[in-house]
């Protein structure tokens, strides 16, 4: 036999509930009955204490299922009159403090459920998941439950703050996501990412003292309008690109130089495998083409009809027009390379190369002698493909680091020889020791282009500083590359010193963007299950609150 007493006592433990019997309704529910015991209940309008009881009524709340089967509590509540005279309330009906709110259909326990499952997963995720644990609720009760609930306030006040966007609809909306750096938790989502909607925010912060954001004008405005006495700091990893990005522009400038650096000493023979392969696999299918096309083009000839073709092989309609229309032979005339301006004039230069020239400027005029109207250029290339030694025009230091660079990496000149300018930026920028061994050779070539070593002194040198946190030598730095005359890197530190007291809390304080970047990550895969189909109240909401 069930104690009731007890039973009470652990199902409603703030409550005054009894239990009066349990059974097992139709449709795989128990049914509780129970009734408020003792206790006089105060009018909510005038707290006034009452004694008169007026009737009963029945009340129903559905509660968290319970072994498997889902639970309804039938209720008989009572209803009491208001004796104050001044009170406009009438007759009342006693609150279930604890057990349920006013005019709910469920209990406190089944909506907090509700609400918790909806946020963590959203509304049809949610319905799902609790159809395993035996809530039959509907998307929209999830829906209403959950946007009924309101972000939980900040109790301590919010010191730091990381600010960042994230994209409602890519390339055309955005929104502005605002966290607390201490904890790592969303304080705020806006709903746009301009100055004004920012700085509308922050003025109901004064207690800001720091915060952090990318390079975006918008968010500087915004935060120097919203929260003047805030410390803003740039975040480190933006600078970092921004660098590696004016660095790869700086690189792209010096292209000739940098190429110049690579094939000094190269390897005349620029990819000899990798062409060959391609060539020999070229030629394979060509092969395969034309057995396929000539079996195509003989069953056109045996009377068959195009439609019988393809359904007897299985081939594309357009093929087998193809093969009819080529007769069975593969035409290799689109294929085939346009003979290039130098093409008439081989013979005449292997035969001056064969002699001993390798002047390309001497090459080319005596092409242009011979009727040669093409590019200079064209010509000094054609020499470099052949050219195993430097000429004797090349500069010393270009002349002596390119031989001994040649001695001890022969291996690697095909690579050097394809290096491409967002490649060579890269090893330019990696610091000494992220370099990878067999990249070293490399390195040390482009270094022979004076320009080139200079940037990617500076570039370490500012990379250094920020890892350091060494703001105080910025100013040299800057200096530095100002009279580096390197024009990308000079547009770079412009930028910088246009950020102004953010920048040097970057190069000294500890704080960075990261977090907030992190919980734009989070941010997003709250965002996607919902199909773009919530919106931004939604959004907030779940951020905020999950
Ligand atoms: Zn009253």
């Amino acid at each position: 036999m069930i104690d009731l007493e007890l039973l009470s006592a652990a199902l409603f433990p703030d409550s005054a509930l009894t239990i009066l019997s349990i059974s097992q309704g139709n449709d795989q529910h128990l049914i509780v009955s129970a009734r408020t015991s003792g206790g006089q209940p105060a009018c909510p309008c005038c707290q006034t204490v009452s004694t008169s009881l007026h009737s009963h009524y029945p009340r129903t709340l559905a509660d968290l299922p319970c072994f498997g089967q889902g639970v309804q509590f039938q209720l008989c509540v009572r209803r009491f009159r208001c004796r104050e005279r001044t009170c406009p309330r009438q007759v009342f009906c006693e609150r279930l403090d604890g057990v349920a709110l006013r005019s709910a259909r469920m209990t406190e326990r089944l909506t907090g459920t509700l609400q918790g499952t909806a946020l963590q997963s959203g509304a049809s995720v949610g319905r799902r998941i609790g159809r395993t644990w035996g809530i039959h609720r509907s998307r929209t009760t999830y829906l209403r439950v959950m946007r009924r609930m309101t972000p939980v306030p900040r109790i301590k006040p919010l010191k730091y703050i990381g600010v960042d966007d994230f994209a409602f609809k890519r390339g055309s909306l955005y929104g502005t996501l605002i966290i607390d750096l201490e904890t790592g938790q969303p304080v705020e989502v806006l709903p746009d990412r301009t100055a004004t909607t920012l700085a509308h925010w922050l003025r109901d912060h004064p207690e800001l003292e720091l915060a952090t954001r990318d390079r975006s004008t918008e968010y500087a405005r915004g935060l120097t309008e919203g929260a003047p006495q805030a410390q803003q700091v740039l975040d480190r990893w933006h600078l970092v690109k921004n660098l590696r990005e004016a660095l790869e522009r700086q690189v792209q400038r010096y292209q000739k130089e940098m190429k110049l650096a690579l094939v000094l000493e190269g390897e005349h023979t620029v990819l000899p495998l990798c062409s060959h392969s391609a060539e020999q696999s070229s030629q394979d299918v060509t092969v395969q083409k034309q057995a396929q096309y000539a079996k195509l083009y003989a069953q056109f000839q045996r009377g068959h009809s195009i439609a019988a073709i393809v359904r007897a092989t299985g081939v594309h309609r357009a093929t087998v027009h193809r093969a009819i229309r080529c007769q069975g032979q593969v035409s290799r005339r689109r294929h085939a390379r346009p003979a290039g301006i130098l093409t008439p004039f081989q013979t005449i230069l292997i035969e001056r190369w064969e002699a001993g020239c390798r002047n390309a400027s001497q090459l080319y005029r005596d092409l242009v002698q011979a009727g040669y109207a093409g590019s200079k250029r064209r010509v000094i290339l054609w020499a470099q493909e052949r050219r195993e030694v430097p000429t004797p025009t090349t500069p010393g230091p270009f002349r002596t680091s390119a031989l001994r660079n040649r001695r001890s990496e022969v291996g690697q000149s095909s690579s050097a020889s394809s290096l491409t300018v967002k490649a060579a930026s890269w090893l330019l920028f990696s610091l000494p020791e992220d370099v990878e061994e067999d990249q070293q050779g490399l390195i040390k070539r482009l270094q022979t282009c004076a320009p080139l070593r200079q940037a990617q002194e500076l570039v370490h040198s500012f990379r250094t500083m920020l890892r350091t946190r060494h703001g105080e030598s910025y100013p040299s730095w800057a200096e530095q590359v100002q009279a580096s005359g390197l024009t990308e890197l000079i547009n770079f530190a412009k930028g910088l010193q246009r950020e102004g007291s953010a920048l040097l809390a970057a190069l000294t304080l500890p704080y960075s963007n990261g977090p907030t970047e992190g919980a734009v990550n989070r941010l997003k895969t709250i965002k996607r299950p919902m199909y773009g189909r919530a919106g931004f109240d939604l959004l907030r909401l779940r951020v905020l609150s999950g």
